[in-house]
């Protein structure tokens, strides 16, 4: 018997090599592996009844220290406005964390959370309020996956780390789950289709480089090009400052075969001011980078606004003058605040006795 103190390992943890390894010492062939990652990815387990064509004794054997999904689904909203849907799930010791599908003609995409809380403690963010409670194992963010495909009944076509957490600071798991997603004996999501967006962790960025990942989408999440405004808004910048982040992108830029992509929260007298136009602009002509402008969702407790939809317009215009490709980006789910781990916040804040 298990110690019941163990949790179980998620099966998504395990690469194929790690598969065939735990069935041969299950006493199976080690094809099993590829059948049993069959059921895992393209049929969406998520109980161990789904596994019900591999022989009795070996998914008996499996369910005994590991777990065919380590998430529970607690919850979901649909939105009226744009029909992505938010889950709310559960991990086996009982935190939430969010995971968005969003729909598009062509796409379906998944907005993926790499930690349970975030210690990067951006001012604008509802995830890291209150600190970095811990890590998501690889198997914890592709079983996310496994759930959105089971609860829409479609396969996933697109990946984006931009849910709760800062990915580069889970490094490890999030590079295994980028490589796993991606393999044909799993999802076969092309390294095209996957972004990972980070606020900039400098020896993640360099390490990433040097991933052989170099086809997948990079953002970088700069949102103000003003050293002490960025330091306000991202505590983090007092370590990796945007200098030292804007060099080592530069560094490293020809390992990202596409252009890198800035992200802009654009905050009403804070970082929508011309001389930041300006900045910003300087940044991404030395980087070739386009630009995300995203307007300011608003976050409980926090006292900054969005800028009008005119001033909106005028700063996208204004860095196209300046050369730079720029989009804007309404965040998917605005009725269902879909924006970054707000629902889990109001759910464990709930889950717990007032302070
Ligand atoms: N930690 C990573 C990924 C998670 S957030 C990063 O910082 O890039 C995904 C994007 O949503 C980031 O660009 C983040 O800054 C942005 N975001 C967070 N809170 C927001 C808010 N209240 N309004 C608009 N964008 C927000």
């Amino acid at each position: 018997m298990r110690p019941l103190s163990l949790p179980r390992v998620p099966l998504r943890d395990l690469d194929l090599g790690e598969l065939e390894k735990l069935a041969v010492s299950l006493g199976e062939p080690s094809y099993r592996a590829r059948q049993l990652a069959g059921w895992l990815y393209a049929n969406a387990a998520v109980d161990p009844a789904d596994l019900s064509n591999l022989p009795k004794p070996f998914a008996e054997k499996l369910a005994g220290n590991h777990a065919v999904n380590s998430l529970s689904l607690v919850s979901k909203i649909i939105s009226e406005h744009d029909r992505s849907i938010k889950y709310l799930l559960r991990t086996s010791d009982g935190h939430f964390l969010e995971t968005v599908l969003i729909l598009t003609r062509s796409r379906r995409t998944v907005c993926l959370s790499t930690q349970i809380g975030c210690k990067m403690g951006c001012r604008f963010c509802a995830s890291g309020k209150e600190g970095l409670l811990r890590h998501l194992s690889c198997g914890e963010i592709l079983d996310q996956i496994a759930w959105v495909q089971r609860d829409s009944g479609g396969p996933v076509t697109n990946l984006v780390y931009m849910g709760m957490g800062e990915p580069l600071d889970n490094y490890e798991a999030v590079i295994k789950s980028i490589r796993i997603a991606n393999a044909p004996w799993a999802y076969e999501i092309g390294q095209r289709r996957i972004t990972v967006s980070t606020v900039g962790v400098v020896p993640g960025i360099r390490r990433l480089a040097g991933e052989g990942l170099g086809q997948i989408k990079l953002c970088f999440s700069l949102h103000s090009p003003d050293q002490e405004i960025r330091s306000r808004l991202i505590p983090s910048n007092r370590k990796y400052s945007l200098d030292d982040i804007v060099k080592a992108l530069r560094e490293t830029r020809e390992k990202f075969k596409r252009r890198i992509t800035m992200e802009y929260i654009l905050i009403r007298d804070l970082t929508d001011r011309d001389s930041d136009l300006k900045k910003l602009a300087a940044i991404c002509r030395t980087l070739d980078a386009k630009v995300n402008l995203i307007p300011y969702n608003c976050v409980e407790d926090v006292e900054y606004r969005r800028p009008s939809p005119e001033k909106i317009a005028a700063f996208q215009n204004g860095l196209e003058r300046e050369g730079v490709r720029t989009t804007v980006r309404y965040s998917a789910g605005q009725d269902i605040s879909a924006a970054c781990g707000q629902l889990r916040l109001a759910e464990e804040r709930k889950s717990r006795p007032a302070k």
